[in-house]
């Protein structure tokens, strides 16, 4: 509900996505990987990220999937090659 409010307040749209395995899955590839802590690996493709930050993507994909959001930017952009998130 703050949330919304505050979104509101700035002119920001609020969009919900069902979390389930958002943090277990790989933002590259699907597969279901292993979270330790703050660390995420996939041992079907071997991308290694932040957890939080490929957690994120797989929510910004749902979105995309979810709303049909094809005009979201990201929607055109890529995951593959995600930025090392500060610890
Ligand atoms: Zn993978």
């Amino acid at each position: 509900m703050f949330i919304e409010y505050k979104a509101k307040l700035l002119g920001v749209e609020v969009a919900y996505v069902d979390p389930a395995y958002t943090s277990q899955s790989c933002s590259g590839c699907g597969h279901i990987g292993k979270r330790d802590k703050k660390s995420f690996n996939c041992s079907e493709c071997g991308h290694v990220d932040h957890a939080e930050s490929n957690a994120g993507f797989n929510i910004a994909m749902r979105l995309c999937i979810d709303q049909l959001h094809t005009d979201r930017d990201v929607c055109k952009g890529s995951t593959d090659t995600p930025k090392p998130a500060m610890a």
